[in-house]
């Protein structure tokens, strides 16, 4: 009998804490590492009497990313009541939105091995966080400097077919919604956590079988990890002749188990009912134009852009539409002039590069489009500056002093001898230093010419250009060859 293959079914649910100072229905702070409950009032702890007021942002924000998301928005949504009971909720109920969230029908396209997918969007709606529980020993205490926190929940339909394709997802999510600044992304703080349904089929069988949760896990590796580990454990079941029982688990990061939390028999009745002390929301369609205007063009669109109308690899194309603000410093320095393609080689490899290895954005190093339009110029369009000394000596340490790139080549000695004159007599002195070298060379050692052409460039001390000391270089030593 030959093994039966199954085909996976998953979907993720991901939780995304919105970019905002406050809290979703007061004016609490959401700095992350306070000192536990610093951050609370009277609506976040839940006080009878205290009354929610939803965040403007918060909900925009949200909008925006349903619009990034190409989701079809409601005219008309709530919030609702999740009830329940656990030490970190204050109220007893969490402030979610049930039957009428404010989009739905969306989709995110991902990559896998090169071949393209569409993923389905069931909805993107507004919630908020639940506070959290700090074990000690013997005892546990709770922080609900979270509680109140504006969080997004993106459920995704059960489109993808592997843990691979449910990484790419996860990924491709927090690209977005970092690249138009709705959330910060950041997995080890709790900001991006994801819950993954999954079950497994025979392929070809059209319908779905019983599903398992896997809950909040908070990296990239992990919800991979976690997915493979599942499929497995259902596969196990499967040929031992069991069957699934739907419940919710746990992935424990460190040692790559899952364990059961809680079965199906203990599933929560939320008994969601409208949330009274919030009025329903209508948006308008001035609200929608507005949050329209607002959004960025997003990094598929830009990069598709970036091949076109400038002709650039899709390697450059890539790396400056990765981060939004290296395609903005990009689009910057080409308005004032330069070539694309010469932009693209300077931002994408050099400037990228040295700012990865310090650790720097090129948003915040403190460097103007300007700064980096002159240093491209004196390479490029004046000759002035050898593009190694540039790279290695001026840019640094513009990043270093603020200088302009002139300034610094001035400082240094670096700006190039362009006299032919000077070049030549350069030339000339190294040739009379290296007898040895010359001798080799003129005995038909080919290969010599470049130690010879290394001499040159020290003793020009980075200020050479090495476009006119090579031929210059070339034609001396076949001259001296031929007169043998
Ligand atoms: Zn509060």
């Amino acid at each position: 009998m030959s093994a039966i293959v199954y085909e996976p079914v998953i979907g993720l649910e991901v939780h995304a804490q919105l970019k905002t100072e406050s809290k979703m229905f007061c004016n609490c702070g959401t700095k992350f590492g306070e000192p536990p409950n610093t951050q609370v009032c009277p609506v976040c702890l839940g006080l009878p009497g205290s009354l929610p007021v939803p965040n403007q942002l918060a909900f925009e924000l949200a909008l925006k990313t349903a619009l990034a998301l190409h989701c079809e928005l409601a005219g008309f949504t709530k919030f609702d009541r999740k009830n329940y009971y656990y030490p970190d909720l204050p109220k007893n109920y969490q402030i979610s939105q049930y039957d009428l969230p404010f989009s739905k029908q969306g989709h995110l396209d991902i990559t896998v091995d090169g071949v393209s997918k569409r993923i389905g969007i069931t909805r993107v709606h507004l919630e908020e966080d639940a506070g959290k529980l700090v074990h000690f020993e013997g005892s546990s205490g709770v922080d609900l400097n979270r509680a109140g926190t504006p969080l997004m929940e993106i459920v995704s339909e059960p489109d993808l077919r592997s843990a691979a394709e449910a990484r790419a997802y996860m990924e491709a999510l927090a690209h977005i919604l970092e690249f138009i600044g709705v959330c910060d992304c950041n997995m080890q703080e709790g900001s991006l956590r994801c819950d993954a349904n999954v079950s497994i089929r025979p392929a070809g069988q059209k319908t779905l079988n019983t599903r398992r949760e896997i809950k909040n896990m908070n990296s990239f590796r992990f919800v991979e990890q976690a997915i493979v580990a599942e499929i497995a454990a259902q596969q196990a079941i499967y040929a031992a002749g069991g069957a699934v029982q739907q419940e919710t688990r746990l992935f424990n990061g460190e040692t790559g188990e899952i364990r059961t939390m809680r079965t199906k028999e203990e599933a929560q009745d939320y008994r969601y009912f409208p949330e009274p002390d919030l009025p329903p929301i209508t948006i308008t369609a001035e609200t929608l134009a507005r949050i329209q205007a607002q959004l960025e063009e997003l990094p598929a669109a830009r990069r598709q852009r970036y091949s076109e109308q400038y002709k650039l690899s899709a390697y450059d194309a890539q790396v400056l539409t990765d981060d939004k603000a290296m395609g903005d410093f990009f689009e910057a320095v080409i308005k004032q002039g330069v070539s694309p393609k010469a932009a693209a080689n300077w931002i994408a490899s050099d400037l990228q590069g040295i700012l990865k290895e310090r650790n720097l954005r090129i948003d915040t190093c403190g460097l103007t489009p300007a700064a980096v339009v002159e240093l491209i110029e004196l390479v490029e369009k004046k000759k002035q500056l050898n593009r190694n000394a540039a790279k290695e000596l001026v840019f640094p340490k513009m990043l270093e002093t603020k200088k302009s790139a002139l300034e610094i080549a001035k400082a240094e000695n670096l700006l190039i001898v362009a006299d032919a004159g000077a070049t030549e007599q350069v030339v000339d002195t190294v040739l009379a230093k290296f007898p040895k070298l010359v001798a080799d060379y003129v005995a038909g050692k080919d290969a010599v010419i470049n130690a010879i052409f290394g001499k040159c460039m020290a003793e020009f001390k980075g200020k050479g250009d090495p476009a006119v000391i090579r031929p210059l270089l070339e034609k001396k030593l076949k001259g001296l060859r031929e007169q043998k």
